[in-house]
C-alpha cells in the first residue's frame, strides 16, 4: 500500500536520526551520563530569555483569536515588516513586508520554493557535503539533485567542477553557508565568484537560475566572521532561514523565506510560494512563535558557548593525530575518518559510547560528522575515547 517513491525514502531514511534513536536506547541502559551522543544538530543552549518574556507578553496582551487563528498564508504582515526592517538595518537591504514569507522552520521554506520552482526533471545543483535531505526536498518534486563533488581539505566549492555542471535545465542552486556538515563559511571571494558563473550561464542558456541560499547557522559565526548577505551578490537569490538554531528552537518549526524584488519573475513567485505554503499543508507558519521571532529580531545565542565547545574539540582532536576541517560556523566538525570505511569507524566509536555520523550521509564519504552542540563536560568525559580510538586507528 505504501508508494513506490515512499518506499525509496524510508529505506534511505536519514542515518543521523536512526543514531539519534540509538543514542536514547544506549542512554536508558548505560545512564545518559555515559553516553557521547554527537549525532544531533539539536541545540544544547537554552532559547534566550527574551523568548519566554515575548511568550508571555503576547498571551498576556494579545487578542487570543488573533494570537492562534489563521492569517495570511505569508504570514502577519506586521511580524513580515518588522523581519525586513531588521535585515535592512543588519545588511542595507531594501526589503519590505511583501518580500518575506514565514515558513515552517528552513525544511518548510526549502521545500515551499522547490515546490514553487520546479518541473519535473528540472535540475538543482548543490555541493558536497550537502545536508542529506535537500534530496529528499528535491525529489519531492520529481526535481533531480546533482551535486558537486566535495573539494577537500578546505571543503570551499569546487567553482570550475560547479560551472561544467550547469547547463539548460538547471533550475536552483542551493547553497548552505555556514555549513553543516563542515563548518566552512564561503569566503566573499567565492561568492562573487559563483554569482559570475550563475549570470553568465543565464545568458549562454537563456534562462533564469535561482540561487537559495539555506542559512539556519547565519547567526552561529566564529571569531566575528562575515557571513556575506546573498541577495547583495545575485539578483536571483531567494534566502531561507530559520530561528531553530539561532533561537534554539527547532521543535516550534519557524523561519521564513526572503525572496526580493530584483529575483525573476519575483511577484509571481511570491504569489506560487504563498500557496505553495498552503497546498503542502502548512497553511501557515506557526501563529504564536511568528509573533515571538518578531518580538526577538535583536535576540541572539550564546555564540561563546558553542565556542568553547569548538576549541576544545577541535585543538584535542588535532592533537590526536585526527585531521579536521576547522570549522569557522555552525556547530559541527567534519573530520577525515582514520579508517576509509567510515561506516565503520562510527561503529568503532559505538563501544565507547560515542556517536557520530557517517560523512556518506552527506555524500562525503572517508569523513565523519561530530555535533558539538552538546555540554562542554561531555566533550571532556569523550576525548579520553576518542583518544584510545586514536591509537587503535590513527598512531598504531
Ligand atoms: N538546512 C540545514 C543545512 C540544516 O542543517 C537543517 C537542520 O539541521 C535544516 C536545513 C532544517 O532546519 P529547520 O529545523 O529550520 O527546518
Amino acid at each position: 500500500m505504501i508508494a513506490d517513491k515512499m518506499k525509496g525514502f524510508v529505506k534511505n531514511s536519514s542515518a543521523i536520526r536512526a543514531m539519534f534513536e540509538e543514542g536514547k536506547k544506549m542512554a536508558s541502559v548505560y545512564g545518559a551520563e555515559n553516553v557521547y551522543d554527537f549525532s544531533l544538530g539539536n541545540p544544547n543552549v537554552a532559547p534566550p530569555e527574551k523568548v519566554k518574556e515575548a511568550i508571555e507578553a503576547i498571551l498576556k496582551e494579545e487578542n487570543p483569536l488573533e494570537v492562534h487563528g489563521y492569517m495570511n498564508n505569508s504570514g502577519y504582515e506586521g511580524v513580515r515588516s518588522q523581519i525586513a526592517e531588521s535585515l535592512n538595518e543588519r545588511f542595507g537591504t531594501a526589503f519590505g513586508v511583501e518580500n518575506i514569507l514565514m515558513t515552517v522552520g528552513a525544511a518548510g521554506g526549502l521545500n515551499v520554493i522547490l515546490k514553487s520552482i520546479l518541473n519535473p526533471q528540472d535540475e538543482v545543483i548543490t555541493f558536497a557535503p550537502y545536508f542529506g535531505e535537500y534530496r529528499s526536498y528535491v525529489e519531492n518534486y520529481d526535481g533531480i539533485l546533482r551535486s558537486v563533488p566535495p573539494h577537500a581539505p578546505d571543503f570551499q566549492p569546487d567553482l570550475a567542477a560547479f560551472e561544467e555542471m550547469i547547463n539548460g535545465r538547471t533550475k536552483a542552486v542551493i547553497i548552505n553557508t555556514p555549513n553543516n556538515p563542515t563548518g566552512v563559511i564561503y569566503s566573499e571571494e567565492t561568492i562573487t565568484r559563483m554569482a559570475d558563473i550563475l549570470n553568465n550561464k543565464q545568458k549562454e542558456f537563456g534562462t533564469d537560475i535561482y540561487l537559495i541560499a539555506d542559512e539556519p547557522y547565519r547567526e552561529l559565526a566564529y571569531e566575528g566572521l562575515n557571513v556575506p548577505y546573498l541577495t547583495k551578490y545575485y539578483d536571483n537569490t531567494v534566502v531561507g532561514y530559520s530561528y531553530s538554531k539561532s533561537l534554539s528552537l527547532p521543535g516550534e518549526r519557524i523561519g521564513y523565506l526572503v525572496i526580493p524584488d530584483e529575483a525573476a519573475d519575483s511577484e509571481e513567485l511570491r504569489a506560487a510560494a504563498n500557496v505553495a505554503n498552503r497546498i503542502l499543508g502548512f497553511v501557515n507558519a506557526p501563529s504564536l512563535f511568528q509573533k515571538v521571532v518578531a518580538r526577538c529580531t535583536s535576540a541572539s545565542t550564546d555564540i561563546e558557548y558553542y565556542d568553547r565547545n569548538r576549541k576544545l574539540l577541535y585543538s584535542g582532536l588535532s592533537e590526536m593525530g585526527y585531521e579536521c576541517v576547522k570549522p569557522e560556523g555552525a556547530f559541527y566538525l567534519f573530520v577525515k575518518s582514520p579508517l576509509e570505511d567510515e561506516k565503520a569507524f562510527c561503529e568503532a566509536a559505538k563501544k565507547y559510547h560515542i556517536l557520530i555520523v557517517p560523512g556518506s550521509s552527506f555524500a562525503c564519504p572517508g569523513y565523519v560528522r561530530i555535533a558539538y552542540c552538546v555540554a562542554y563536560e561531555t566533550i571532556e568525559k569523550a576525548l579520553p575515547y576518542f583518544r584510545k580510538l586514536a591509537e587503535e586507528y590513527i598512531n598504531n
